[in-house]
């Protein structure tokens, strides 16, 4: 199974959800038992010999990559959601959206101090959500251990605002 199979069943959907952009769609991924299978493997792969603590998966297509990870490399699962979704005592971070902002949140007990995290969501565009997701777990004393994305829109440049960490993406749109 190459990368390229899994580019192939990326399923481009234009205008949505709205004039302009172009959607990148994983379900048809998803649907695949190989596809999904591989893509899971090949991010657990970077991750067998120095497992992290914990995947902090950021709402919600990070959630189905992220659980399956946690379950096969025996690691914890944050989850990182919209703002007013998390039912306990929570801290915020912001990010600018092309109009207005918009808030993550993780639980204030989600992250040990010290502990080992990667960040995963399916596709890095601006790198706004995952900016904010990294500051949410190093608020907490959490330590990045690497950032994860299925989809990376090079165009877009996100991985400029996050140069310190260790990033990776399987597929790479220029
Ligand atoms: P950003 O904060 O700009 O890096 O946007 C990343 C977040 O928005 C991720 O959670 C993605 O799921 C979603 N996203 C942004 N652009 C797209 C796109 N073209 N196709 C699918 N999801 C996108």
């Amino acid at each position: 199974m190459s990368i390229e199979t899994i580019n192939a069943a990326i399923r481009d959907v234009v205008d949505f959800p709205k004039k302009g952009i172009i959607f990148k769609d994983i379900t048809p991924v998803l649907k695949s038992e190989k596809l999904f299978h591989e893509v899971v493997d090949i991010i657990a792969a970077r991750y067998e010999k120095n497992r992290p603590d914990s995947f902090a998966a950021i709402e919600s297509r990070g959630f189905i990559f992220g659980s399956a990870l946690a379950y096969k490399l025996n690691c914890g699962f944050i989850p990182v959601r919209k703002k007013g979704k998390l039912p306990y005592k929570t801290i915020e971070e912001s990010y600018s959206l092309e109009y207005g902002t918009a808030t993550l949140e993780v639980h204030e007990d989600a992250v040990r101090a010290g502990e080992k995290v990667v960040v995963i969501d399916d596709l890095l565009a601006t790198g706004g959500t995952a900016g904010a997701s990294v500051r949410l777990i190093e608020r907490l004393g959490g330590k990045i251990a690497g950032l994860e994305f299925v989809i990376e829109l090079g165009f877009l440049k996100g991985r400029a605002n996050l140069s310190k960490y260790n990033i990776n993406s399987i597929i790479l749109v220029d």
